[in-house]
């Protein structure tokens, strides 16, 4: 069956999640200044081990076949190790996001003798300047000693994870052969206006010109991840590959670090609060919350409608146009015509400052500083 005959049935929502994301911590030693989760410091309200076990117990009995873990910085947490094995025993595979700073030689061999697991690196630059920028000092040559420790204990074919923004879009031939060195997976996705990401999303989102560069890259390849990051920019001709949709609260959904259930992890937002897994249970949530039922209804296209690429594009992203201040029938403020540049131009000086906030924040007003860089041989720089 193809990913454009089953769109319908994942609109109207499945029995369980296809793509979980569960951020284990909002704690973190880096203080990325796009950070989609306002992550910095822990919420003393976080699950505990006994509570994620058996949240994972619950997810393996949904028979969700895999969970996005990612933070904060997950390995922060003391039983990291302990809740991805259990993860893996029951079968449920893990694909975590890292920072790297914590990932060290013998992390990597555990890693690489773990099945059922996948890792992505973060890195927002291909060089010192443009990463560090984004990321924080030191966050280059930490992401860069990561991916040399998995290489080094032959994990496999990990990823590469990058956020594409205006400063490293021009770089993304530099990241692919990077990838290529380590025989890793490049892996692109969008900045959203959400988390801090909200303070930086206007000098920092690619231009409507980077972005129409930006699809033709990745349409000539298709061995590029993305989440399905891009679909806005199918309007512009052949779909990307993916399912091309908005599935918040359809088949996407996040589980923050305190066990609330929202409808992606880019709409951390109490209109897009679901429930606690404390209170009822995972599974209730997902199947039962109003929220998510009504995000399973069929949508109005609004000011999309007489657009010849909706049926490409679907209006574009729900958490780009929340954050922005646009309504949800409005268009993409990435629209590849313009129309969301138009949309965000018409709002009301006065809505201004009604736009929402990015909530909760956990964001630390210092960063901690990360351990000078070793020296490393035989790598790219
Ligand atoms: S709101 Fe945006 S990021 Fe979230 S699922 Fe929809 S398209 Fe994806
Ligand atoms: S007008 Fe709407 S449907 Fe058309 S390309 Fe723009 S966001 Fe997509």
């Amino acid at each position: 069956m193809s990913e454009s005959s089953l769109r319908p049935r994942f609109e109207r929502g499945l029995a369980a999640p296809i793509c979980l994301t569960w951020e284990l911590t909002y704690a973190c030693n880096l203080a990325c200044i796009h950070c989609l989760s306002s992550s910095g410091r822990r919420d003393p309200r976080e699950l505990t081990t006994l509570e994620a076990t058996s949240l994972i117990d619950e997810i393996a009995d949904m028979q969700i076949f895999y969970v996005n873990i990612g933070g904060g910085e997950p390995m922060i947490r003391r039983d990291f190790f302990d809740l991805v094995e259990h993860c893996v025993a029951r079968r449920v595979g893990v694909k975590f996001s890292t920072n790297g700073t914590r990932l060290d030689r013998a992390a990597a061999r555990r890693l690489a003798a773990t099945n059922y697991l996948d890792v992505q690196v973060s890195l927002d630059g291909a060089d010192v300047a443009t990463n560090d920028q984004v990321r924080g000092v030191g966050s280059y040559d930490a992401a860069r000693r990561a991916m040399d420790n998995l290489a080094g204990e032959n994990f496999g074919p990990f990823k590469i994870s990058v956020v594409v923004t205006r400063e490293n879009v021009a770089q993304l031939d530099q990241f692919a052969s990077l990838a290529l060195h380590y025989g890793a997976q490049l892996r692109l996705t969008r900045l959203r206006p959400s988390g801090r990401g909200a303070d930086v999303w206007h000098e920092l989102r690619p231009t409507l010109e980077q972005g129409r560069w930006l699809y033709r890259w990745l349409l000539d390849r298709p061995e590029v991840l993305t989440g399905d990051s891009f679909f806005h920019l199918s309007a512009l001709g052949a779909p990307l590959e993916g399912l091309n949709l908005c599935g918040a609260g359809r088949v996407v959904c996040l589980i923050d670090p305190v066990g609330d259930v929202y409808a992606c992890p880019f709409v951390i937002h109490e209109q897009f609060l679901a429930g606690n897994v404390r209170e009822s249970g995972f599974s209730t949530v997902w199947r039962d919350s109003e929220l998510f039922r009504s995000l399973r209804q069929p949508g109005s296209a609004g000011a999309c409608a007489s657009c010849g690429s909706f049926d490409a594009c679907r209006g574009g992203c729900m958490a780009a146009k929340f954050f922005t201040g646009l309504e949800r029938t409005d268009p993409d403020p990435e629209c590849v015509f313009g129309h969301g540049e138009a949309a965000m131009a018409a709002l009301a000086p006065v809505a201004l400052s009604l736009r929402p906030v990015p909530a909760p924040t956990h964001s630390r007003r210092v960063a901690v500083a990360l351990p000078a860089p070793r020296e490393r041989r035989g790598t790219l720089r």
